[in-house]
């Protein structure tokens, strides 16, 4: 089997099945600072790419085979490189039944209407965004020459509006790259008018390519705080908080009311007292849960869930 790997699991996806469009090598338009993958020359399609049928039968064998939530869509690089994705996709929708349909793209492809009407058939598009600032944007996703940031921002503010499906914004911040309070007041301009479903915040977990450090849990805290009315999930890892907060009922009310947690803000931001807090609310009524794109929010019963 070729084309899949897994199911790994993912707190941010559940149980996923991962299919690679580009098992030889590493096939991608960027060269990202935080990349974990080897050092390749960019490309801007998936030469010898495979046939739709190949990739389908493994995607049936494990279906067959395994237990999982979700069949997710990666290529070793950037899965809109594949030049049959549009069939690939249709392809899927056909055999997956109760499971879930998902790409994790970075976004290079995403003002291409062929790419738009494509992806519009899954069930939830992770689109990377990591600033809209076109210095840092160069700085730290070192996109092919032709790939601007305006384009990429076009392209996501029309994809979320034709899109009915569950859209993810995913940040990933590096060390003295896109880390400052500025980076994500602009980010959250244009997040605005995206209004994903969920805003995916996270940092470098494993050795990169290059010489760059992640951030400390509690500066990816801070930053998501000037991400306003979102679905946060900080997907970190490690639990690198080290303090961890206190609050009362009250200030967890007021903070529930603006931020939903998702179940591992609770984990990695409360200490043991204001959990038992936490929990004591839940028991008692006063909090509501929402399951966003297979992750599980917590806010205050006045909050509307979009
Ligand atoms: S988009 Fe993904 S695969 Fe491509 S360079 Fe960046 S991190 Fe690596």
């Amino acid at each position: 089997m070729k084309y899949i790997f897994g199911p790994i699991s993912s707190r941010r996806f559940g149980m996923s099945l991962g299919i690679d469009l580009s098992p030889e090598k590493k096939s991608c338009n960027f060269d990202c600072i935080y990349c974990e993958l080897e050092k390749a020359k960019k490309v801007d399609i998936i030469e010898n790419p495979s046939k739709v049928e190949d990739v389908i039968n493994d995607v049936l064998a494990g279906i067959e085979k395994y237990n999982f939530d979700v069949i997710t869509i990666t290529a070793n690089g950037e899965p809109t490189l594949y030049p049959y994705l549009d069939e690939l996709i249709d392809e899927i929708n056909k055999i997956k039944k109760d499971k879930k349909s998902l790409i994790l793209s970075n976004s290079s492809n995403i003002d291409k209407p062929e790419i738009q009407n494509a992806l519009k058939k899954l069930d939830i598009v992770k689109l990377s965004l990591d600033s809209v600032n076109p210095k840092t944007f160069k700085k730290i996703d070192r996109p092919l020459e032709n790939i601007k940031i305006e384009n990429i921002i076009k392209g996501i503010k029309e994809f979320s509006k034709i899109y009915e499906g569950e859209l993810i914004i995913e940040i990933l911040v590096v060390k003295g790259i896109n880390d400052k309070i500025e980076e994500f007041k602009a980010l959250n301009e244009v997040l605005k008018e995206i209004n994903p479903t969920r805003v995916d915040i996270s940092t470098i977990d494993r050795p990169p390519a290059y010489d760059v450090l992640p951030v400390e849990y509690e500066r990816l805290f801070e930053l998501s705080q000037e991400i306003k009315n979102q679905h946060i999930f900080i997907a970190s890892r490690k639990n690198l908080a080290n303090k961890k907060e206190r609050f009362t009922k009250e200030e967890l009310a007021k903070t529930l009311s603006k931020r939903p947690f998702s179940e591992s803000d609770v984990e990695n931001i409360l200490d043991d007292e204001s959990k038992k807090v936490f929990y004591e609310m839940l028991e008692n009524d006063m909090l509501k849960e929402k399951v966003v794109a297979n992750t599980k929010f917590f806010t205050t019963k006045g909050f509307i869930f979009e």
